[in-house]
C-alpha cells in the first residue's frame, strides 16, 4: 500500500498579493482573503483609472450644481 506523497509539487502559479496564499491557476479571487487576482505590485488595478475619473467627474458635477444653484440665487 503506497501512501501519497504530501510533497507533491504544486504548479507554481503565483501567490495572493495581500496574504501570500497560493493561488490555483484558474482561481479569479484569492480563496483566502478574497483578493481579486492580477492585481498587485507589477500589474497596475485596471479599475483604478475608471474609478479615478468617475470620482473626478461627480466631483465637478457637484461644483457645477452648487454653482448654478449660487448663481441662481443671487
Ligand atoms: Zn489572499
Amino acid at each position: 500500500m503506497s501512501v501519497p506523497d504530501a510533497n507533491i509539487p504544486v504548479p507554481d502559479v503565483g501567490a495572493c498579493a495581500l496574504c501570500g496564499s497560493p493561488l490555483g491557476a484558474d482561481d479569479e479571487r484569492c480563496r483566502m482573503c478574497g483578493m481579486v487576482v492580477g492585481i498587485g505590485p507589477g500589474n497596475p488595478n485596471p479599475f483604478s483609472r475608471g474609478a479615478l475619473w468617475a470620482t473626478i467627474g461627480g466631483l465637478v458635477a457637484i461644483y457645477v450644481v452648487v454653482l448654478v444653484i449660487v448663481v441662481v440665487l443671487n
